[in-house]
């Protein structure tokens, strides 16, 4: 019998943010781009809190069409005490599931090819990729965009190994807020709770370091409790989600199967944030930076590799090493208030030099 296949300058696998960036800059830059995804539409369902900086709009025009409220301000909640404002926050609350549509529409009005539905079960020592149902992949180069847990980064010794894990309800708001809340407390260790608003209502999550995982559902449960008791959500709470997040720092952007480059964007290159586990703004702008450089390589730009992992050190490096510091200086330890919010990004002793000594 004959393996139904799928051949392509270059195949990307996964439709986030990070592989519909990657697709439509590929296709742009003249390459025949196929784009997968297991999933049957992109970004749903929605694993995400839905919080973007306001300066992304530079990199998407169309943001706002897909904003549902702004963010002005966040404020920290350290254990019990009254919360710090940082008033200069601004930011976006989107529809996630819309934001995903809009860039693949924007990739496949580019010319790249979209299936959906297809999942990759196993890479071959050649370079081939293997759909679950037997169907194959070959391209000139594959773009493994394919999320925390990418396949594409584990067959190539990428694999994120450092995740948190993290579990969010929708609950109703009892009054309109344009603050993203954040609680940080030394129950919640390697990650933090959020009371992200959506007009009227709101994504109530939490995050916890994997190792601690069992913990997520009855602290969650808890934070909602004590929210609700105060009165700022209501008690009924729907759409659960979760997924994990990488907080590990970033991989080598490209590795090698047979004579075939693997690069990795996104999550699966290890870009989101290590502290505050954000990673859309980081997946659109490495998923340009890939899709763009796959095709120059495909042209026959034999230095495109090279550049590309100089770019994305310039761009993302630092930060990540900045919160590895941060992550890492709160590890193990019996945290106290201070601590807290000394590691958090709204304290301006975050951002001093002498916090990044914790990252060497
Ligand atoms: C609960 C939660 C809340 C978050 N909140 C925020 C937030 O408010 N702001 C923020 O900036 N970041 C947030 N993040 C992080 C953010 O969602 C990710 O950084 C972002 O989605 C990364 O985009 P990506 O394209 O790299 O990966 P993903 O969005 O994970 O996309 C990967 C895609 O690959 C597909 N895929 C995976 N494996 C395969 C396979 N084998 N075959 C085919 N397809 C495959 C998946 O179906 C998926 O569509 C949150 C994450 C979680 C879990």
């Amino acid at each position: 019998m004959r393996t139904r296949g799928v051949t392509a300058d270059i195949l990307v696998v996964g439709l986030g943010p990070a592989g519909a960036a990657a697709a439509g800059a590929a296709a742009a830059g003249g390459a025949r781009v196929v784009a997968i995804d297991a999933r049957a539409a992109p970004g749903c369902p929605v694993q995400c809190a839905e919080f973007v900086p306001a300066a992304l709009e530079a990199d998407l025009p169309w943001l706002a069409e897909v904003t549902v409220q702004p963010i002005r301000q966040m404020r920290t909640f350290v254990e019990a005490a009254p919360p710090d404002i940082t008033a200069g926050f601004p930011g976006c609350m989107i529809d996630r599931a819309a934001f995903d549509r809009y860039l693949a529409d924007d990739a496949a009005r580019a010319g790249a090819r979209l299936l959906s539905r297809r999942r990759i079960g196993a890479i071959g020592a050649d370079g081939t990729l293997v759909g679950t149902t037997g169907e194959t992949f070959r391209a000139r180069v594959v773009i493994g965009a394919d999320g925390p847990r990418s396949l594409v980064g584990a067959a190539t010794g990428r694999a994120n190994t450092a995740l948190v894990e993290t579990r969010q309800l929708m609950v109703d708001l009892r009054s309109e807020q344009d603050a993203t809340d954040i609680f940080l407390s030394a129950a919640y260790p390697g990650g933090y709770g959020w009371l992200f608003p959506k007009a009227g209502a709101a994504n109530l999550g939490l995050g916890l370091a994997a190792g601690v995982r069992p913990r997520l559902k009855p602290l969650l449960a808890g934070l909602h409790a004590r929210l609700a008791g105060q009165g700022t959500v209501g008690r009924a709470a729907w759409g659960l989600t979760g997924g994990a997040i990488p907080v590990g720092g970033r991989h080598p952007v490209a590795a090698w199967r047979g004579s075939i480059p693997m690069l990795l964007a996104g999550d699966a290159l290890g870009l989101a944030n290590p502290v505050t586990g954000a990673g859309i703004a980081a997946a659109v702008q490495s998923g340009r930076l890939v899709g763009a450089a796959a095709a120059a390589w495909v042209s026959g730009d034999r230095t495109a590799l090279e550049l590309l992992e100089e770019d994305m050190a310039l761009l993302f490096d630092a930060s990540l090493r900045r919160a590895r510091g941060h992550r890492r200086a709160l590890d193990g330890a019996a945290v106290d208030p201070d601590s807290l919010r000394a590691h958090w990004i709204a304290d301006p002793r975050y951002w001093t030099e002498a916090a990044t000594e914790h990252a060497a």
